[in-house]
Order: C-alpha cells, then sequence, then structure tokens
C-alpha cells in the first residue's frame, strides 16, 4: 500500500513506524483542514480533529471528504470527517470551538494544525504550543494567495499581534478557490508528514506561488513564557468565517428547543444540532450548548437570541 512512498529515498521503514505511532490534532475541517486531515489519515497518523460547526451544501466544493448525504443532513464536520476518515486511521472527534477552556484536549498531541479561519484561535494555539512545547502549523488562504508556516522555535504572536487581526481573516471578502485553498492544506500536510517521520522543518512562511520568507522573532510575552493572554481570556462571542454569523456559548433548555421550532421552519435536526430558519434567518442550536446564528454584529446575535428564546 505504502510501496511508492518508501521507494522515496529518505523515507523507510523507520520513518513510516514513526508516522504510525504519532498523533495529530487538527483544528478546523473546512477548505484547509478537511484536505490536511485526508493527507494524515491516509498515512495512519493518529488524528484528534476539532470543528464547532455543521455542514451545508455548499461544504461539498471546498472538500473531498464530505458526501451530498453529510451536507443534506447537517452533521457537523468533525462527526462526518471522522466518517470518513477512520477507514484509514484512528479518529477522536470534537463537535466543539477551541476556547481557553478546553486546550487541555490537545496535551497528547505531537503536533497541532491550524485549519480554521480565525486569529483568535491562531492566537490560542500559539499560546497553547509555547506553553506546552508542542509545535504547530499554521495555514491560511486569502484571496489569491496561501500560506503555511511551522512554528517551533518562532512565534506567531511576534508577527501578528501588531497587525489589525480583523484584516487577515476575512474570506468572506474575497472568494476563495479551492485549487488554492488544496495547495496551501498540501504544503502543511508536507510539513507535518516531514515532522512526524522526524525530518528538519524549516520554519519559513511559504505561499501558495512559490515564494518564502524568513520571519524575524523579536520576541513577546507569550514566546518569553511571561503572559498567555489569549489562553487566559474569557470565552467570547466569535464570529464564524463566511456568512455573517455568530456563535454563542449558550446552555438551553428542551423547552427552548421547541421554542425555536414554533417559530420557524425546521431545516434539518439529528441528535447534534437543530437548524431553524425564521425570517429568512438561519440559526442552528447545538446539543453540546452553542448557538451559530445569523447576526449583524456581535450585540445583534445576542439580542436576536434573547428575542427568539425569551431568555
Ligand atoms: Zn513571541
Amino acid at each position: 500500500m505504502y510501496s511508492r512512498f518508501e521507494a522515496l529515498s529518505n523515507f523507510g521503514e523507520e520513518e513510516l513506524r514513526k508516522l504510525k505511532d504519532s498523533k495529530a490534532a487538527i483544528i478546523g475541517l473546512g477548505a484547509t483542514g478537511s484536505v490536511i486531515a485526508e493527507h494524515l489519515a491516509r498515512h495512519g497518523i493518529e488524528l484528534l480533529v476539532v470543528d464547532r460547526d455543521y455542514l451545508e451544501m455548499n461544504d461539498l466544493y471546498s472538500s473531498n471528504i464530505y458526501t451530498p448525504e453529510d451536507c443534506e443532513n447537517s452533521l457537523p464536520k468533525a462527526l462526518a470527517a471522522k466518517n470518513y476518515l477512520e477507514e484509514f486511521t484512528e479518529v477522536q472527534a470534537e463537535i466543539e470551538s477551541l476556547n481557553p477552556e478546553n486546550t487541555g484536549l490537545l496535551r497528547d498531541v505531537d503536533l497541532i494544525i491550524d485549519g480554521t479561519d480565525n486569529m483568535e484561535t491562531r492566537f490560542l494555539i500559539n499560546e497553547f504550543s509555547k506553553k506546552n512545547n508542542i509545535p504547530w502549523i499554521y495555514t491560511s488562504v486569502l484571496g489569491e494567495k496561501g500560506y503555511s508556516m511551522f512554528f517551533n522555535d518562532n512565534c506567531f504572536s511576534c508577527i501578528f499581534e501588531k497587525l489589525n487581526a480583523g484584516s487577515l481573516d476575512t474570506c468572506e471578502v474575497s472568494g476563495v478557490l479551492r485549487e488554492t485553498s488544496t495547495i496551501s492544506a498540501s504544503i502543511t500536510a508536507q510539513k507535518a508528514v516531514k515532522y512526524l517521520s522526524g525530518k528538519e522543518v524549516s520554519e519559513k512562511l511559504d505561499t501558495t506561488d512559490g515564494q518564502s520568507f524568513e520571519v524575524e522573532k523579536p520576541g513577546c510575552e507569550v514566546c518569553r513564557g511571561e503572559d498567555y493572554p489569549h489562553l487566559n481570556s474569557e470565552r467570547k462571542t466569535v464570529a464564524v468565517c463566511g456568512e455573517n454569523k455568530y456563535q454563542l456559548e449558550k446552555e438551553l433548555s428542551q423547552e427552548a428547543f421547541e421554542k425555536v421550532k414554533s417559530q420557524g421552519e425546521v431545516v434539518s435536526e439529528n441528535k447534534y444540532v437543530l437548524r431553524v430558519k425564521i425570517d429568512d434567518r438561519s440559526i442552528a442550536l447545538f446539543s453540546s450548548g452553542r448557538v451559530i446564528l445569523e447576526a449583524k454584529d456581535r450585540g445583534h446575535a445576542e439580542s436576536l437570541l434573547s428575542e427568539i428564546v425569551g431568555v
């Protein structure tokens, strides 16, 4: 099965064994994360996959691992990914938003991979990584360009904390070609396979058009181990990339679920998530205690939810 791979001169028995003994976490299973997950699973690398969202038909465009049925049924991405990937390897799925309270999930992995679309989570991963000495790989796509960078000695906060984070995570402004995200994901997967098989990985910022940049590390409170502001912060209302959707952490009663159902049209319902359309506005209630709804901004999302469920 792996003969072609083994035929590569610097990959032998030893490297294959290391891959099979390793575990990687993939945070976010959209256009980049799902592709990375498939690459790694086919190497037999054990996976922890974490994603907060459910599937919609447009996810068929950007990923190879989801089926039309998964999307029609609004399956959570983490669960649909597990169903597909466990043909190849052991997979633990978490239908969760990575937040300061659940980063402990990542404690026993050898490598963390960013498949998210937001800076907040990347800062959180970077701080967890620095604090626990677990390297991670940043992956992103903006317009026609994709980026990948391995962080072991380097520090994401040193590079990005000073930039305006809001300007860097807006995938709704410019559409993303699946080809660009696939290339970006493959560059990241290649770095992951090299690292997990014991090879040296450079810490340059690589782009999908073949450029490679050396990045400076001036030093900051995170890499000096003085403070972890994102890791120590409260959970927040976060924007979900793409369609003016916001996520709220809210434990809702069965009564509230019924109340939401009675006010609109049920789009789909399974034991993980209930999706309802109310006045053309989409609302998804997760049984794990989260809500994702369409709104203009964070405040609007909060007031809409209390309007709908009456709390
Ligand atoms: Zn730093």
